[in-house]
């Protein structure tokens, strides 16, 4: 029998979300008040991931080394901000149709810092940024991956996020129970600029699911040649690295070890990888 949450995930998939996973609010129950959700909306019941993949042609340009701008357009700013964004919107409108609040928001790192002055005491200072990347694990979809960024068992690292916030009452989704990345390291031992540091792995706790990360020095990211961009809302915001080399040697590897459910005839990396 039909219900709020089956047609709405029957209607995200007839729209192209590649993605989609549904927080209820108590998952994030650790997060402090300036990256709540419900600093924005207080009464958010669920906070809703939308994701589109990257498909991984767009990194074709960058791997060879001989086109990188369709990478920042169909990866990144048109990604993000065009495509994905109507996708979150159309979800939000649907929402609302039903007669639920549907409050969008879009992928700004959240170590952006505020903008402006508290409007109250008891409020923090705009804006509040919440951690898209963290949703995508704490609404089941995802784990952080050891090269830093969120792996789906779908496409890898290949994706960007929206949110949703909403008051609708949608069912979760589970956490993600299977592991998508092996702990290979071949990520970071293709970092051609030390930016690992071998023996400093941390250890991230996102609603209960902990996960091994490597010690990364962003600074040497923002400064990387090899696919890597600086963040495009912000200088204090995380690099974008998803068509760097580390994270193409991620996709690599995932794709020759069969273990994303986005499979291919050909394997992504013919040919010897470049760096700088
Ligand atoms: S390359 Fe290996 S260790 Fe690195 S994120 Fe991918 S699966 Fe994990
Ligand atoms: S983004 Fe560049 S510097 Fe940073 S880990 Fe990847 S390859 Fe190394």
């Amino acid at each position: 029998m039909p219900t709020l949450t089956s047609d709405f995930l029957d209607f995200a998939r007839d729209k192209r979300a590649d993605l989609l996973g549904i927080a209820p609010i108590e998952r994030f129950d650790d997060v402090p008040g300036d990256h709540h959700p419900t600093s924005i909306f207080p009464e958010c019941r669920s906070v809703v991931v939308v994701g589109k993949r990257i498909t991984r042609g767009t990194l074709r340009g960058i791997e060879e080394g001989t086109q990188f701008d369709l990478y920042g357009q169909y990866g990144l700013a048109w990604l993000a901000d065009r495509m994905l964004a109507i996708t979150t919107i159309t979800l939000a409108t649907w929402l609302e149709d039903q007669r639920f609040e549907a409050c969008p928001i879009q992928d700004l790192s959240p170590e952006i810092p505020p903008s402006g002055i508290a409007v109250r005491p008891d409020l923090p200072a705009p804006n509040v940024m919440i951690d898209v990347r963290a949703a995508a694990v704490r609404a089941g979809l995802a784990e952080i991956g050891y090269c830093g960024e969120v792996l789906t068992p779908q496409f890898g690292p290949r994706q960007r996020f929206q949110l949703i916030l909403t008051d609708a009452p949608l069912e979760p989704t589970p956490m993600l129970a299977e592991p998508v990345c092996d702990r290979c390291r071949a990520c970071m031992e293709s970092c051609p600029l030390g930016a690992w540091d071998a023996a400093g792995d941390v250890s991230i706790t996102l609603s209960g699911k902990t996960m091994a990360v490597a010690g990364i020095d962003y600074a040497q990211c923002r400064q990387c040649r090899n696919g890597a961009q600086p963040n495009p809302h912000h200088p204090a915001g995380r690099p974008d690295r998803l068509g760097a080399l580390c994270v193409r040697t991620c996709v690599a590897h995932l794709d020759e070890t069969g273990r994303l459910r986005n499979a291919f005839v050909t394997p992504f990396r013919k040919r010897p990888v470049w760096h700088r």
